[in-house]
């Protein structure tokens, strides 16, 4: 027989958490108008919200806590830092930042500064925050993600993976200085964490070579996509996740990294280059924005727990246990009858709450009614990637309708068991089972101008 992944690590300490009463859970989600960002997170039993900062931190990462040189400059968890950055991406420059955002801020400042005006940016649906960025500063962020990428039905390896027509497409109608760099997403998080194949790392590297443009990946899960590449791509299943990674950082200029996805630290994220002159550009803003060069808006011990977290994703090992959990819910959820999306991506299953719920209108919010109604069910929350996210058109001011209503249930690294994952899977075969007596969602009540989905509140219709 052929022994199943297990877990390359036992656990030390664990982190109780409680379940509540059903009718506990119905009167706490009202009293949080139905908006799961307002639940006190000791009222949640698992917390499926984001696997950004959510990780589990390995023993060698907790000696590095202690370890931790709070020097203001110099300090030596920079240099520890420094060399996983080094010897992991093969970056020869790099700044650490608060988290990665904030790596973003400084890269699009040293861009473009405030004068985005006619700029393009083009990419595999960018992240939100990669976006707003872009956006605040007058500049357009293009979408070159190939089409099979929106279509649920379609079975492709890599639906993060751009459309290399699409982007000769922008290059030949734009001129050279009005595109001041090509972001590629790794994996692609606004796609359902769907990996880009190393093919198209090279191709997508080789168009932007010979247009002249500077290309970087958010890297925020790298790890994830080189894992994806080795399993599924052909002439990569030999290789080590080390050997895949550093072929695809071979072919970019530079990465901004949320350090808190394959990180693995609560907290964190850097900016990389290899070019020296970007580099020194960006040096000022980093200073202006996070803090001096050696710490960048981090404490040292941060640095520290980083340069250990960045070794650790890269193992096989991990990455095989981490992706297998994600699928392994998946896959349960397919046996019970509840429609989720496929492939399954590297961090989280979305489920898709217009089959749950196709009687009810998109007006009324489905894919949050699917998270309010598995929090009573289960106490587990997830959160809505649907027409409460995509907010309202900034001119008409009219909902605007994604192609997906989707639950997304984000696993966090190295937390749950997948006793968890049953339990996530029955809750919501449970919901399932009581949706078409389920006759109506949500009609909005207050709302802030933009970002509404974080602060929104609800009334039951
Ligand atoms: C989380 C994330 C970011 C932003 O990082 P923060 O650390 O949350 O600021 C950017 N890009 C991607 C793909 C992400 O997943």
């Amino acid at each position: 027989m052929k022994l199943p992944y297990a877990e390359p690590y036992k656990i030390k300490s664990v982190e109780p958490i409680r379940k509540t009463t059903r009718s506990e859970r119905e009167q706490l989600i009202e009293e949080a108008s139905f908006n799961l960002f307002n639940l006190r997170a000791e009222k949640v039993f698992i917390d499926l919200l984001t696997d950004s900062g959510t990780g589990a931190m390995s023993q060698h990462q907790w000696a590095e806590i202690m370890l931790g040189d709070e020097s203001y400059a110099g300090a030596t968890s920079y240099f520890k830092l420094k060399n996983s950055v080094e010897t992991i991406l093969d970056m020869p420059y790099f700044l650490p930042t608060h988290q990665g955002r904030a790596a973003e801020n400084v890269l699009f400042e040293t861009l473009m500064g405030h004068n985005g005006d006619g700029k393009i940016v083009p990419g595999n649906s960018h992240f939100d925050t990669t976006k707003g960025h872009i956006e605040w500063r007058g500049a357009k962020a293009v979408d070159c993600t190939i089409d099979e990428a929106f279509d649920t039905t379609v079975d492709h390896p890599f639906k993060g993976n751009i459309d290399l027509a699409k982007l000769a497409d922008v290059f030949e109608k734009t001129p050279r200085e009005q595109i001041p760099i090509v972001i590629l997403t790794i994996t692609c998080n606004s796609s359902g964490g769907q990996p880009v194949s190393m093919e198209n790392i090279k191709a997508v590297s080789k168009l932007c070579k010979d247009a002249g443009v500077t290309l970087f990946f958010d890297a925020a899960r790298f790890a994830e996509n080189a894992y994806f590449i080795k399993i599924r791509e052909k002439g990569y299943e030999n290789k080590t996740i080390k050997e895949i990674v550093l072929e695809m950082f071979s072919y970019v200029d530079g990465c901004t990294m949320s350090a808190k996805k394959d990180g693995i630290v609560n907290m964190g994220g850097l900016l990389a280059f290899r070019n020296e002159e970007l580099f020194r550009k960006a040096c000022t803003f980093n200073i202006m924005f996070e803090g001096y060069l050696t710490y960048g808006g981090l404490a040292g011990r941060d640095l520290g727990a980083l340069s250990v977290g960045l070794c650790e994703s890269t193992e096989f090992d991990y990455l095989e246990a981490r992706c297998g959990q994600v699928a392994y819910l998946g896959a349960k959820c397919r046996e019970y009858g509840i429609p989720v999306q496929e492939p399954f991506g590297g961090h989280a299953i979305f489920v898709d709450a217009l089959k749950v719920f196709p009687h009810i209108p998109r007006e009324q919010y489905p894919a949050q009614l699917l998270g309010v109604e598995l929090y009573i069910e289960a106490g587990v929350r997830g959160v809505e990637i649907g027409t409460l996210l995509a907010d309202r058109d900034p001119v008409t001011r009219q909902d605007r309708f994604p192609k997906l209503e989707l639950l997304r249930l984000a696993i966090p690294r190295r937390v749950y068991t997948n006793s968890h994952m049953d339990y996530i899977a029955a809750g919501l075969a449970n919901v399932l089972e009581r949706a078409s007596s389920i006759k109506s969602g949500f009609a909005v009540t207050w709302e802030a101008p933009i970002m509404r989905h974080f602060t929104v509140k609800l009334r039951r219709i």
